[in-house]
């Protein structure tokens, strides 16, 4: 599932959408775009500007300017391209195989024109994705029931050490994967940012020192801002059409590493079940 760092630069790849003009809209998934018809889903897009694109957590939201926002959740296998009919293409979100070829496709279920013949596709191999288009209150509702934007000034050592009072009997990675606390960590930077403060992630918060807290706050906004340098997580057995493979990949320590060895320690790296979640760490040197 994309994460923070993949929406982001989703985010920032698709700046060029921005004054961009929609000209028209075919949903071949209803689903995707309930709670509105397919009907009323199209026309209130028809004509509409995108003023800007945002992100609240894993979440883009298109501002449009009818005082409307296309919010889009990619979920588990959802992938936006964009073709800007010269050039490259952009292309974010969860990899697919064939996913970007012969557009559209088999996996596209959402086809966005742009009155300059630009396009804009939804693809989701397990169709769990979604667009919603809705108005600022619910746009605000949402955003309300996040937790802090981990890479803002927010999230500060005092409300971590806050949340860290209040769940104590959560396991460390339960509680960095609860969206209502920090809102954007998913499954690869939450083992990540365990690594990098040498603490297992099966931890019990309330066991956590005031000095590893610390590691562990400080390593969150460390882990998202260098998978953003690299523009995310994406693996090579899904190379993109652009080329534009995510390189953080090259960067992880412990997620799919399983058996692998551990660059700090040598020890060997462990996969286990944690809340249904499969959650890399190393026996030896996280604690
Ligand atoms: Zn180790």
């Amino acid at each position: 599932m994309p994460e923070l760092p993949e929406v982001e630069t989703l985010k920032r790849d698709l700046k060029k959408v921005k004054g961009k003009k929609i000209k028209s809209v075919k949903v071949n998934w209803p689903k995707m775009v309930l709670p509105l018809t397919v009907k009323s889903f199209t026309q209130n897009l028809k004509g509409q500007k995108i003023l800007n694109i945002k992100r609240r957590a894993k979440v883009l939201i298109f501002e449009l300017s009818n005082e409307r926002y296309l919010m889009v959740h990619l979920k588990m296998t959802g992938q936006l391209i964009f073709d800007p009919k010269k050039g490259k293409m952009v292309v974010g979100g969860h990899p697919q195989k064939g996913g970007t070829q012969d557009l559209p496709n088999k996996y596209t279920h959402v086809i966005i024109n742009f009155t300059d013949g630009t396009t804009l596709y939804f693809n989701d191999l397990r169709k769990f994705g979604w667009m919603r288009l809705v108005n600022k209150d619910y746009v605000d509702e949402l955003s309300n029931g996040l937790g802090v934007e981990p890479l803002t000034k927010s999230f500060t050592f005092d409300n971590f050490t806050n949340f860290v009072k209040r769940f104590p009997n959560r396991r460390v990675k339960q509680f960095l994967l609860d969206q209502t606390i920090i809102a954007g960590l998913g499954n690869i930077y939450v083992d990540e940012s365990c690594y990098g403060a040498k603490i297992k992630p099966t931890r019990r918060v309330g066991s956590l020192t005031k000095k590893e807290t610390k590691d562990l706050f400080k390593c969150i906004p460390e882990v998202l801002k260098l998978s953003i340098a690299n523009k995310g997580t994406s693996f090579s057995n899904y190379i993109q059409l652009d080329g534009k493979e995510g390189r953080m990949i090259k960067f992880l320590k412990v997620y799919n590493k399983k058996g692998q060895k551990c660059q700090r320690c040598g020890a060997e790296i462990k996969k286990i079940k944690l809340n249904g979640r499969g959650t890399h760490f190393c026996a030896k040197c996280q604690k």
